[in-house]
């Protein structure tokens, strides 16, 4: 029996029974299935036979390992392929067909064909070829595989491939800038969009070349650290370096934190570089450098002292400035009661302490902290008027921690503006008198006149009442101011329509011979408890002002509205606007825009500053709305009478 003979064959095939399978005896096998199988199993490369028209199933040892364990070996050792291999059936009986069909052979590289082996169905992938075995009639009778498993390789391979792909997403996906240079030329074998950003290039011009051909500029600088570290073959680091690249023509210059790794293995040595941009956090730290410097030399130049807080340790810090201002000489450890609240004048100390202590307690208050206040010294006695602005800071809990702010010396200021609202009351005071005599005299002229016989004099007459009359009110607002001040101004509150006040201030307004368009848009039924004449006094200096400020014959309208328990009045004129930086500041006492358009215009910086203190003390707010060139709408409002 040949296969006695075969070697392998005989261990293969040793104890199988022929008799089970559709052959019998392999002594009555045909010769040319002998022959064929004499090939197959004389064969150490791994091959399969499918012989006769059921594809009946043979194969050499060289096989045997890629049927696994306890699977199809030996069992299938001449069963049809199709009871054999139910599993691959449909994929291959074409393949098997074609090659019988056609007689050619086909080959497949790393074709995955999952198989039944080791008890479980397995991903199995093969290298193939079918080539047709013709018989000695010229028949094709059988289809011999000559196959290798490729699994292990295909496995290989794509854990390689995955591997270089985690990599490539490692470098491209990382914020920092990496390349991977190699070979004397210091070729680009591996470089990141980061670092291709970094040096304003693009990863295409990069990769491949040498890098001192594409970035030329880099060389001065680089060029040695590179060749230092291949040298050594030692790690350099380098922080915060300076560097320049050329981008368009101009150089663009940054700053970077660089490792230099030197690497060499059998077939290549070169150097890694990892970079980290940190332009960003080194501009940020020159800016505030230089703004901590510009800080202190303005601190010294507005001589601004400073206090700082700490509420959760309970310390008290102020500069030296700060201290002159409550008027300490020495240099104790300072205390918010004994040296803040007991420095305060007694007149502001209630104010300012329960302002504090709401800002503490009050975080929507953002902790704004903006007054003015007055001290006596703790050595000198004197008496100094400061400017604190600050800010309270709270913890995630709405919990104040931290009291922050400046202290500015308005000593000289207030004293200023004292002694001009001194003189002012002064000699509004002395001029009341002779003005009110002066108008009655003029009165008693204008009796005497008479319109028909003497209508210039009378036009004289008529100017002058009217000079007065400004005059007259001029001086009462002066005292206003003064009486203000010394609190001894008072509201007489009496139930009104704001209508009827708009009405009667705008049929004055009309009577004095007005040179503007003046208009009013009001409704009935915004029933207020205020003082009417010092309410007047706000209007009327409202449409003045827009008199003052708009030229002659342009449009001013008063409106009147209602909203969320307030009635709301604003005058709108077309003049000549208020810039923006001077807006917050023309409610303040004595302040007029400097430009010599408004200095052209008569005007003490008083209106205003009369009208925000009548309309606080109605509880009411006062603001205004300005575009230069285009206008403005100043408003009051004021609550309405509780019904
Ligand atoms: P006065 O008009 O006497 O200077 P006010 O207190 O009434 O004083 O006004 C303060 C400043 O506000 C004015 O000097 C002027 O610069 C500005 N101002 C007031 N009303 C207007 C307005 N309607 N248009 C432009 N500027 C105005």
């Amino acid at each position: 029996m040949f296969w006695q003979g075969g070697g392998e064959m005989g261990e293969l095939t040793r104890g199988h029974d022929w008799h089970k399978t559709s052959l019998g005896d392999p002594e009555y096998w045909p010769q040319s299935l002998k022959t064929t199988l004499s090939i197959l199993l004389n064969s150490r490369f791994p091959m399969f036979l499918w012989w006769g028209p059921e594809l009946l199933c043979f194969y050499n040892d060289a096989y045997r390992p890629s049927l696994g364990e306890n699977a199809k070996h030996p069992h299938i050792l001449g069963m049809p392929a199709k009871e054999a291999w139910p599993e691959i059936w449909d994929t291959i009986k074409p393949l098997i067909d074609g090659v019988l069909k056609t007689g050619e052979a086909t080959f497949y590289e790393n074709l995955l064909l999952p198989i039944f082996r080791n008890n479980k169905m397995e991903e199995v992938y093969w290298t193939f070829s079918y080539s047709p075995v013709t018989n000695e009639l010229g028949e094709r009778e059988a289809v011999l595989v000559t196959c290798m498993e490729t699994t292990l390789q295909v496995q290989l391979i794509s854990n390689l491939q995955e591997s270089e792909r985690r990599f490539k997403i490692l470098v491209d996906d990382v914020g920092v800038g990496i390349t991977v240079l190699t070979g004397d030329d210091l070729v680009i074998s591996v470089v990141n969009a980061r670092f291709a950003q970094l040096v304003h290039r693009t990863v295409d011009q990069l990769a491949g070349h040498p890098i001192f051909n594409v970035i030329p500029e880099a060389a001065p600088d680089f060029k040695p650290i590179i060749a230092k570290v291949l040298r050594d073959q030692q790690a350099i680091y380098l922080f915060e370096k300076e560097y320049g690249v050329l981008s368009e023509g101009e150089t663009v210059t940054g700053y970077l934190n660089l490792v230099y790794q030197p690497f060499s293995n059998e077939t290549e040595t070169g150097v890694m570089i990892i970079c980290q941009d940190v332009t960003q956090q080194i501009l940020s730290r020159r800016q505030v450098e230089q703004a901590l410097e510009q800080l202190t030399l303005s601190k010294e130049a507005a001589q601004l002292g400073t206090f700082d807080l700490d509420l959760v340790n309970n310390t008290m810090l102020w500069d030296e400035r700060c201290r002159q201002l409550f008027g300490i000489t020495d240099f104790h450890e300072l205390d918010y009661s004994n040296d803040f609240a007991a420095g305060l004048h007694p007149e502001d100390k209630d104010r300012i302490l329960s302002l504090i202590d709401h800002l503490y307690k009050t975080p929507s208050t953002n902790g704004v902290y903006d007054v003015e206040y007055r001290t006596i010294g703790a050595a000198d006695g004197r008496l100094r008027w400061v400017r604190a602005k600050g800010r309270v800071y709270y913890d995630a809990h709405d919990t104040a921690v931290r009291f922050i702010g400046s202290v500015l010396d308005i000593t000289e200021q207030k004293d200023d503006d004292q002694r001009k609202s001194d003189f002012i009351s002064m000699v509004s005071h002395e001029l009341k008198t002779p003005l009110t005599l002066i108008k009655g005299y003029n009165q008693l002229l204008k009796e005497d006149v008479e319109t028909a016989t003497h209508p210039t004099a009378m036009s004289f007459l008529m100017q002058t009442e009217k000079q007065i009359n400004k005059m007259i009110g001029l001086t009462e607002s002066f005292l206003n101011v003064s009486m203000l001040e010394s609190g001894k101004i008072s509201l007489n509150k009496t139930l009104f329509d704001m209508d009827d006040l708009i009405k009667q201030v705008h049929s004055e307004s009309l009577a004095s011979g007005q040179t503007h368009n003046i208009h009013c848009a009001t409704k009935e039924g915004s029933i207020v408890e205020a003082d009417f004449n010092k309410i007047s006094q706000v209007l009327h200096n409202f449409i003045s002002n827009a008199v003052k400020y708009s030229k002659p014959g342009s449009a001013i309208l008063i409106d009147c509205e209602q909203l969320d328990k307030q009635v709301k009045v604003t005058v709108k004129d077309t003049g000549m606007g208020i810039n923006k930086q001077d807006v917050p500041f023309v409610f303040e006492r004595f302040y007029r825009v400097q430009n010599p358009q408004i200095n052209a215009i008569s005007g003490f910086g008083i209106g205003l500053y009369l009208s925000q203190e009548i309309i606080e003390r109605h509880n009411g707010k006062i603001g205004v709305e300005s575009v230069p060139d285009e206008g403005s709408s100043f408003w009051f409002s004021i609550p309405l009478a509780e019904k």
